[in-house]
């Protein structure tokens, strides 16, 4: 049986509304005994990037939706700085239902949640996942410290992958910010990266295609130069951030 099938209970997963239907009433793991509102995850169905967080707070159960509260409008900042808003994104969590006192998700909740998101991905098929915090990070590389990996894009079952910190560390831990904030700029960095590879055909000698493949991270076979396009980002993320310092010094502080 696939995801495209049937699940084990029975209902299809055919969109991302069945999805959420779904998640509302699911009751497969211990954590829809204490929720108020499942968090099924919500933004562009067609969106480029997308963002997996860990799981709902209290006010994301109380609302039944994914970061709304004091970490939601911190996103919402990161988002805008790169001028992205939460419309153009799809924004999700490992786990759909809120762990009570906000303790960590258990591995075996995320396995009988990780169905859904799975799903999700691969309807929204985004060029780009951006991984927030361990337990999102860990989906993808189980095992590795996320603190080395964070800020560097990976390639990962032919996706994308940028893990970067969660933005609630970020508000507990203020020093962290200025990486937060150089990992946002990166994004649009990965993300341009990613497109400008859209629409060379391998052979397509004309001089934009040509132009296309020297700025490429992916090569002629489709693989991710990672290493390039690491180097891509910094560079770019050095020219950002020293604009910004010369332009609108004000603007970084709002942060
Ligand atoms: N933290 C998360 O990981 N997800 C949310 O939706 C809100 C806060
Ligand atoms: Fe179902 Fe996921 Fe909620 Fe558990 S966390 S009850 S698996 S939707």
């Amino acid at each position: 049986m696939t995801l495209l099938d049937e699940t084990p209970g029975g209902a299809s997963m055919q969109s991302l509304e069945q999805i959420a239907l779904l998640v509302r009433n699911c009751s497969d793991c211990p954590l829809s005994v204490g929720r108020t509102n499942s968090v099924p995850g919500e933004g562009n169905p067609k969106a480029k990037v997308m963002f997996i967080g860990e799981g709902p707070g209290y006010y994301e159960d109380q609302h039944g939706r994914p970061f709304v509260g004091r970490t939601g409008k911190l996103l919402d900042r990161l988002l805008a700085s790169i001028d992205l808003i939460r419309e153009d994104v799809f924004i999700a969590n490992m786990v759909k239902c809120r762990p009570p006192s906000n303790r960590d998700p258990a591995t075996t909740e995320i396995a009988a949640c990780t169905k859904y998101l799975d799903r999700q991905i691969e309807l929204i098929n985004p060029k780009l996942i951006v991984t927030l915090g361990r337990f999102a990070f860990a989906r993808y590389f189980p095992g590795e410290g996320i603190t080395k990996a964070s800020g560097q894009v990976r390639e990962k079952d032919g996706r994308l992958i940028f893990p970067v910190l969660h933005p609630a560390a970020v508000l507990r831990r203020e020093e962290l910010r200025p990486t937060m904030i150089e990992d946002f700029k990166a994004i649009s960095a990965i993300l341009e990266g990613a497109m400008k590879d859209i629409g060379t055909e391998p052979g397509d000698d004309s001089p934009e295609a040509t132009e296309t493949s020297q700025l490429s991270f992916v090569d002629a076979q489709g693989h991710l130069d990672v290493g390039s396009a690491n180097a891509e980002i910094s560079t770019a993320t050095a020219e950002v951030i020293s604009q910004e310092e010369e332009s609108q010094p004000e603007q970084l502080a709002l942060f």
